[in-house]
């Protein structure tokens, strides 16, 4: 990811901003400007909850050179409160602990680092509520 990319999506990385269109209610993560259902362009900005629960998941054996720090992890799918299914990191929970259906909510967290004093990037991932 480039750092102009970095910057531009920090507001929904950061607090899960999303935007609602005031014609249909559809709402859109990331943001959208324009509604591709009926091409409104008059949207509203909102934050998301953080909470929703699992969809599915699987587990990540072999991790990515970046995400080698983590590995083995989790990777799901989860529907917010809102309607809106996400790809996210699962942390903070135990092989025995994680299944469908299972309550989760937004947390934030490293996702890697380029060179050992180089750009820490973090994000959202979701874990078990506390
Ligand atoms: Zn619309």
């Amino acid at each position: 990811m480039s750092i102009a990319d970095y910057w531009r999506l920090e507001a929904p990385r950061f607090r899960l901003e999303a935007t609602k269109c005031t014609n249909c209610d559809k709402i859109y993560f990331p943001p959208k400007r324009v509604c591709p259902i009926c091409n409104n362009d008059e949207l509203i900005h909102m934050d998301l909850s953080g909470r929703g629960r699992l969809i599915t998941f699987t587990k990540v054996e072999k991790p990515a050179v970046e995400f080698e720090y983590m590995g083995p992890y989790y990777v799901g799918i989860v529907e917010l409160e809102e309607g809106i299914r996400i790809s996210a990191s699962i942390v903070d929970v135990a092989e025995e602990q994680i299944k469908e259906g299972m309550p989760l909510e937004l947390a934030f967290r490293k996702y890697y680092a380029i060179g050992d004093e180089g750009i820490v990037y973090y994000g959202y991932k979701f874990r078990p509520p506390l």
